[in-house]
């Protein structure tokens, strides 16, 4: 993590600040658990790839890390746009009042209606990737007699070595498209002059931790980009996806401008723009999840703090073994001991922390750090329980840009 992010979440004569504010402040005032996000943080992140892209090129933020409509509106306000792997995250967009016309589509199973959604709204590309996609686009815009800005999504082979649940870019991974598929498009789009294919665009997989991979695709889609002019498409932007990596633990952090320091590089005599497309890397550490302890148990070999937080509440140490730091939210003068944090939802694997050496004791509150990007967009309602409230703090303000599910909520669709 950054010096930015650490003064955002600091703490102080023992006490987690997020920004101005204690966090102990906003535990008591709106109850546990509930997910904090640092304006400071997110905005820090947007602008240290703004600083690096040129006038021509477009920050779109991957909607699903943290699809909430304040944060889209924030971003929005800083000039960013979106990519968006749903109908309905695209809805959300024009619901914050973003810019269509800076909106990326991509994904492998759009549905026919979501891809009539995104032909209407005329947004700036939808991202193909299979030749069946390629067709139904082609019977929508022919249908509706409307022009549609298309990118094909590349499959460049490449193995990130990050979790298998989110590489993206390997053979035998469900993204893109291969050889054979860009051929048989070039072939459908000679005969249709509704479809204009005006980028190429790539996303090898998340929580990548090293840019030369990056790298790597962008030579990739180059050459397929090439290939595409050679047959008269014009060519205005290549998009190499997201995916850089954070610092949760000790991981490597990509460093944006490494990144498009060797990519404005690789452009420099061409007149291609760029496309980026982070998620995790703007939004993950700016978000922290706020449990307080219910119980300690001691189960002989282990020492268990129960807390109010479930892996349905935040399921990434679950899915993907993911590991986050965890802090006293007030630090006590008590012993420490060695917990594993186990959440309330009746699973073995609902265990969100092992071998952590915290000094707590019931009633306390812990928070979990680094949780902005992929906790609350995943989180569910199984056991029944109610999803948290979700707060915005900026310097000495605090706003709630979600409010806290209730039992009527929970049951709404069952009639
Ligand atoms: C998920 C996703 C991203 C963002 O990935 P991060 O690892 O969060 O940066 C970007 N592009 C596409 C197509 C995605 O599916």
């Amino acid at each position: 993590m950054n010096l930015q992010n650490k003064t955002s979440m600091k703490s102080i004569n023992g006490q987690l600040y997020i920004e101005n504010i204690p966090v102990i402040d906003l535990a008591r005032e709106f109850g546990s658990p509930c997910y904090i996000y640092s304006y400071e943080i997110i905005t820090n992140n947007f602008l240290k790839y703004k600083k690096e892209t040129r006038k021509q090129d477009l920050i779109c933020y991957a909607v699903k890390a943290n699809s909430n409509i304040n944060i889209l509106k924030l971003l929005a306000g800083l000039g960013s746009g979106f990519d968006v792997v749903s109908g309905n995250e695209l809805k959300r967009c024009l619901t914050a009042g973003v810019d269509k016309n800076k909106i990326v589509f991509s994904g492998v199973g759009k549905s026919y209606e979501e891809l009539e959604y995104a032909v209407n709204n005329e947004i700036l590309s939808i991202n193909i990737e299979s030749v069946g996609e390629f067709k139904r686009i082609s019977k929508i815009a022919n249908r509706l007699n409307k022009t549609v800005n298309c990118a094909l999504r590349v499959n460049p082979d490449i193995s990130i070595g990050s979790h298998k649940y989110i590489e993206t870019g390997s053979k035998t991974s469900k993204f893109g498209l291969d050889g054979q598929s860009i051929d048989e498009i070039l072939k459908f789009s000679c005969e249709d002059n509704l479809i204009k294919i005006s980028s190429v665009a790539c996303h090898i997989g998340s929580q990548i931790s090293d840019e030369n991979l990056i790298l790597e695709s962008l030579e990739c889609i180059k050459s397929v980009a090439a290939k595409l002019e050679d047959n008269g498409h014009h060519i205005e932007f290549l998009d190499i996806g997201g995916g850089l990596g954070i610092r949760y633990r000790d991981e490597n952090e990509v460093n944006p401008k490494a990144l498009l320091d060797k990519v404005k590089n690789v452009l420099k005599n061409t007149n291609y723009k760029i496309i980026l497309e982070p998620g995790r890397s703007i939004i993950g550490a700016s978000g922290i999840l706020v449990t307080k302890v219910e119980y300690i148990k001691d189960a002989g070999e282990k020492r268990f703090a129960i807390i109010d937080v479930g892996m349905n509440d935040f399921i990434r140490p679950s899915l993907y073994e993911a590991w986050h730091e965890v802090r006293e939210v007030e630090n006590k003068d008590i012993n420490s001991h060695t917990y594993d944090l186990a959440g309330p939802v009746c699973e073995t694997g609902d265990v969100l922390a092992e071998n952590r050496e915290l000094k707590v004791l019931p009633g306390d509150y812990l928070a979990f750090m680094d949780v902005g990007a992929y906790g609350s967009v995943m989180s569910s309602n199984y056991n029944s329980r109610l999803k948290p409230i979700e707060l915005l703090v900026n310097k000495d303000a605090v706003e709630v840009i979600k409010r806290k599910e209730t039992f009527e909520d929970l049951v709404a669709l069952e009639i």
